[in-house]
C-alpha cells in the first residue's frame, strides 16, 4: 500500500498547534506517527510523511498538509490527532463516517488496548478529510485532558498504540463481535455491581413504603425527635391510643411534630 501519513497540528507551542493537557497534542502525534510511519515501512509499504511542523497559521499549516497528502496517489491518507474537551476513549472521522475497515479496525484495535471506543463520526467538515484526495482515516487516539485516558496513554506506551494503528490498516478482517477487554470487563463489573446496590436501596424504600413502621407505644423504638412532642400530645389529650397502642407511622410523627411545634410557637406570639 501507499500510505500517507500525518502528524496532526504544527509543533507545540506555534501557531497551529494542537491541544493541551495531561499530554501535548502536537508532541504525541509526533511520537505515534513516526512510530507508525516506521512500522508501516517496515512492514513492506510505501510511507510518505505529510506533517506540516510550522506554519504561520493553523489554516497555513492544513493547507501545507493537503498539499504533502496530494502530491502522490495514496491508497489511505492518516491523520493523527488526540482529542481535548474532557472526554474518554478514541476514535475515527472519515468523510460522511463512511465505515471503512480501516477506520472500524483502528478503533477496535485501540479499545484492546483499553481505550473506549466512540466509534466513527462525520469528518465531512474537517478540512484533511474534506480536501485530500485519498481515502482519509482521521484519528483521536485519546483525551489529552482526560486524567484516566493519558494515564492509559502513557502506561500501554506509543509503540503498542502505532501497532494497533498499523494493525487497524493492514492487518486482517476483524470479528466486531469478538471478547470484551479486560478493562471493558472491569468497567461492566463495576456498572453491574453498582446497579445491584442501587437495586437493593430501592427495594427497602419499596418496602417500607408497603409496610411503614408503627409506633405504638413512646419507648426505645420510636425515634428521638419525635418521642418529646408524641408524649406531649398524649398528656394533653390530643392523642389517644385503642387496645393496640397509638398506631401512628412516621407521617403522623412528623405531622405530631409539627402541631407541637405550631402551638409552642403562638403560645410565644
Ligand atoms: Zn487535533
Amino acid at each position: 500500500m501507499v500510505i500517507g501519513v500525518n502528524c496532526g497540528h504544527a509543533v507545540s507551542g506555534t501557531p497551529g498547534c494542537g491541544a493541551s493537557g495531561y499530554l501535548d497534542e502536537s508532541i504525541e502525534t509526533r511520537n505515534v506517527g513516526y512510530e507508525v510511519m516506521k512500522e508501516l515501512r517496515k512492514r513492506g509499504h510505501t510511507v510518505y510523511d505529510c506533517t506540516n511542523d510550522n506554519a504561520q497559521s493553523t489554516n497555513g499549516n492544513l493547507t501545507a498538509i493537503i498539499e504533502l497528502a496530494n502530491k502522490q496517489s495514496l491508497d489511505l491518507f492518516l491523520s493523527i490527532h488526540f482529542n481535548a474537551g474532557a472526554g474518554q476513549g478514541s476514535e475515527c472521522w472519515t468523510y460522511g463516517g463512511r465505515n471503512w475497515d480501516e477506520a472500524r479496525k483502528i478503533n477496535h484495535n485501540l479499545a484492546r488496548l483499553g481505550f473506549k471506543n466512540r466509534g466513527i463520526k462525520d469528518g465531512s467538515n474537517l478540512y484533511v478529510i474534506r480536501m485530500a484526495k485519498a481515502k482519509t482515516v482521521l484519528v483521536e487516539v485519546c483525551f489529552v485532558d482526560t486524567k484516566s485516558d493519558a494515564e492509559r496513554y502513557i502506561k500501554v506506551g506509543v509503540s503498542k498504540i502505532a501497532a494497533a494503528i498499523c494493525d487497524g490498516i493492514t492487518g486482517e478482517k476483524i470479528n466486531d463481535e469478538e471478547e470484551l477487554t479486560m478493562s471493558q470487563y472491569d468497567e461492566l463489573k463495576n456498572e453491574i455491581s453498582e446497579l445491584t446496590e442501587t437495586v437493593k436501596l430501592l427495594a427497602t424504600e419499596l418496602h417500607n413504603i408497603k409496610n411503614p413502621m408503627i409506633y405504638n407505644y413512646i419507648d426505645d423504638n420510636m425515634p428521638e425527635w419525635a418521642r418529646e412532642a408524641v408524649k406531649w400530645a398524649v398528656d394533653n389529650n390530643i392523642l389517644k391510643g385503642d387496645e393496640n397502642g397509638l398506631n401512628l407511622d412516621d407521617k403522623d410523627l412528623r405531622y405530631i411534630v409539627l402541631i407541637k411545634r405550631l402551638i409552642s410557637s403562638q403560645k410565644t406570639l
